[in-house]
């Protein structure tokens, strides 16, 4: 109940006043004034109080609408009305000017009346100043009440035409200042934006000034794209807070030297020109144009690097006064990064100055340095803290590389994410036989030509003068500064040429401080390498090279796994698989494959006739002749004790049978020599081929094997296939 009540209340309080406007809108509309009753010898007595009260609710309207205080954000969002409030004062003034204005065209002559334009005038008044409702209200009035004056005169071709063009007036104020607005709005927005792009140009400047954006690593180093942009993000956050401190340290400098005006000049990149980047002055005549002549006075700074006091300034001295003024007293310090001149701090007034006052401004220019260096220190750490991330990811890219091949592609890789080069190499260094071998080459977008990437490959050389020799024996990536021509060493070999190299590193792959090899980086641009990178490269080259070590681990683990540790072949379990997988791709593209099992004959008798270890050298010497024999794609595996298979791929089982007679003929020449004398050995081999004699792998296996049973009952030291054994046993059945 008391919740309505406080609201209804509110509702009556904020919309009382557009209430009453609306009232007197509707007392003028009806005629409750014009002319004739009020400027006549006897005026009507309502009339005149009509007139009086509606100029008094004007007066008020006025009055109030100038006194009004918009309710609290917090207020607008709880009540409706309270939200309303705005719109409803503009309301009341909108229809009390109107009904106020109406009056006046209703005494003065109604639709003959010279008083239009007041009404004209109030409309476009609403439309620029006033919120919508407010606006298109007054427009709305004007138009029922001039409505309103046509019927009340009476309506004949005259009126109409008359009120007619009123509208039309009235219409066209309203539409004429809603667009000066808006054209007024858009340039003003324009106006700002541009003097925003202004700033920015201006602020980037000073970043440069101030040697934030000049990286300390150089153009070359600097990583791409994205970290240009944040580096510009972070100097222009660097060029506030120096101009802040800066500014600060100028004005106090001002207040206790009672200057006209301290001025702190930059010195641009070239070193040539200087540049009044900030100023605190009383003077109203200081340039606008920021790149300054660096003759006279402060030319003799740049010049000799020590300060100055001048009694008396001559015409044109002060460069930073477009008038430049003369005949005060200056006094100007250099300010010096160690023996590099950065800028000037200088003072002018008309006093002269003393000592005390020169070197309290070398003071502040110590002062204004250091503030510019910490923001450099500043920028350097957060610069760190970026090629670390890199740094972070390239190792962490090598963690995940397994083989050594994919060691050394990650290593490229990483290298990339360091440094822009152009060809990369990685030659391994044997220790034993003092012997260098590249084993990969990358030669990235750009590189082309600028190495024999087919004369790296691969490429075998002795330790020699070379810098892949030296860093091998140093330790130390060469040369020193990353450039070539600081050495006039070869590489490799004086075979390899880079001519056109202008950045040269070869970088040691250290494992436990022990050269396993060497990264080399050749780029056709200069400055590559750069020391930070040098810095971060000999770390990672000794992660590629703990990497390298591991990948060469895993290798052999993985060689461990699938071959036989007596004599290096295929092991069995390898051979089931690669037997399967063969068997598969014969099938798919209708390709034969022949299974050759081979076991050596009166085996029983070297061991115990010559002992164990002479027959592990025989079965050694049996699979080098298996190894040697077939072809590249074939393959021989330990089937088992002194048993071997070989897999032929796409032979039939005539071509088998021929490599297995080579088999046997070559096992044969084999001689051991022992202690009782030379021992030569003979085996007996079973032939059974895919698709003729099997389409599986057990009964290829099981009719081999029975092949070789043949052979081994029809007098050993022969080769039987698994036809001729079948038609062998058909013929003695019969
Ligand atoms: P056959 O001509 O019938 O094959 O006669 P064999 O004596 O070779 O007979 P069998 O194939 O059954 O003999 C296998 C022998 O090979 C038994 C085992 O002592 C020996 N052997 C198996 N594996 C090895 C090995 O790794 N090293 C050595 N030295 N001997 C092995
Ligand atoms: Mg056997
Ligand atoms: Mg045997």
């Amino acid at each position: 109940m008391r919740q309505v009540s406080r609201t209804l209340r509110r509702a009556l309080k904020v919309s009382i006043g557009a209430a009453a406007g609306a009232i007197a809108c509707a007392v003028v509309a009806v005629g409750g004034a014009d002319g004739a009753g009020v400027f006549s010898e006897r005026p009507s007595l309502p009339m005149t109080m009509v007139v009086v009260a509606v100029a008094a609710l004007v007066a008020l309207a006025v009055i109030r609408r100038v006194q009004y205080t918009p309710p609290s954000a917090r207020a607008q969002r709880v009540s409706f009305w309270l939200a309303a409030a705005t719109d409803l004062a503009d309301l009341e003034l909108a229809l009390t000017l109107v009904a106020g204005a109406h009056l006046v065209v209703a005494v003065t002559g109604g639709l003959a009346s010279p008083a239009y334009p007041v009404l004209y005038g109030l409309v476009a008044f609403s439309m620029t100043v006033l919120a919508r409702p407010g606006a298109f209200a007054t427009l709305g009035a004007a138009l029922l009440l001039e409505a309103a004056l046509l019927v009340r005169t009476g309506i004949t071709e005259t009126t109409a035409l008359a009120a007619g063009i009123h509208a039309t007036f009235l219409a066209g104020a309203a539409a004429a200042h809603v667009l000066l607005l808006r054209g007024l709005t858009a340039r003003y927005r324009r106006r700002r934006a541009a003097r925003l792009d202004e700033e920015l140009v201006a602020l980037r400047e000073s970043a440069k000034d101030y040697r934030l954006i000049a990286a300390a690593l150089g153009p070359a180093s600097r990583a791409p794209r994205p970290r240009d942009e944040e580096e510009r993000l972070l100097a222009i956050g660097g060029v506030g807070m120096i101009g802040d401190s800066a500014s600060w340290v100028l004005s106090t400098l001002k207040r206790s030297l009672g200057a006209h005006t301290v001025a702190m000049l930059w010195l641009d990149d070239d070193g040539e020109r200087l540049k009044l980047v900030e100023v605190a002055s009383d003077a109203d005549d200081i340039t606008e144009t920021p790149k300054l002549p660096s003759a006279g006075v402060l030319g003799a700074i740049l010049r000799d690097k020590a300060p100055l006091i001048v009694a008396a300034t001559k015409p044109g001295q002060l460069p930073y006064y477009a008038g430049g003024r003369a005949g005060v007293a200056l006094v100007a310090v250099p300010i010096l990064e160690g023996v590099h001149l950065r800028g000037i701090l200088a003072a002018d007034r008309e006093a002269a100055f003393t000592e005390a006052d020169r070197d309290l401004l070398s003071d502040a220019s110590a002062q204004v340095l250091r503030c510019v260096q910490s923001e450099q220190v500043f920028r350097a750490v957060e610069r760190a803290k970026y090629e670390h991330e890199r740094f972070y990811q390239a190792t962490a890219m090598l963690g995940r590389a397994l083989t050594p091949e994919q060691v050394m592609e990650t290593a490229f890789d990483a290298a990339a994410a360091i440094c822009d080069y152009d060809v990369a190499a990685i030659a391994m260094y044997e220790k034993d036989r003092q012997k260098h071998r590249i084993t990969a080459v990358r030669v990235r977008p750009g590189g082309e030509g600028l190495v024999d990437k087919a004369q790296l490959e691969n490429l075998e050389f002795k330790d020699n003068a070379g810098l892949a020799s030296m860093v091998v024996k140093n330790r130390h990536y060469l040369p020193s500064g990353g450039e070539p021509r600081e050495v006039s060493a070869p590489i490799y070999t004086r075979k390899v040429k880079l001519d056109d190299a202008k950045s040269l590193l070869v970088l040691p792959l250290l494992c436990a401080d022990e050269p396993v090899g060497t990264l080399t980086l050749v780029a056709r641009a200069e400055k590559r390498f750069g020391k930070d990178v040098r810095e971060m490269l000999a770390v990672i080259a000794n992660q590629v090279a703990v990497s390298l070590e591991n990948g060469f681990l895993y290798k052999k683990m993985e060689t461990m796994a699938t071959t036989d540790g007596l004599t290096g072949l295929t092991n069995h379990r390898t051979f089931q698989t690669k037997f399967a997988e063969m068997l598969d791709r014969a099938a798919r593209h209708n390709h034969k494959v022949a299974l050759l099992l081979c076991d050596v004959d009166h085996f029983k008798k070297v061991n115990d006739g010559y002992g164990h270890p002479i027959g592990d050298e025989v079965l050694r010497r049996v699979a080098r002749v298996l190894q040697e024999v077939p072809r590249k794609i074939d393959v021989p595996a330990r089937y088992g004790g002194e048993e071997f298979a070989v897999l032929l791929d796409n032979v039939d089982v005539a071509q088998a049978k021929a490599v297995a007679e080579r088999i046997r003929i070559e096992i044969s020449k084999v001689v051991v020599e022992t202690e009782k004398g030379p021992l030569s050995v003979t085996e007996s081999v079973g032939v059974a081929a895919f698709p003729e004699d099997g389409r599986d792998r057990a009964t290829l296996i099981e009719r081999a094997d029975l092949a070789l049973y043949h052979a081994k009952h029809t007098g050993r030291n022969r080769v039987v296939t698994w036809a001729e054994a079948l038609a062998a046993k058909t013929k003695k059945a019969s």
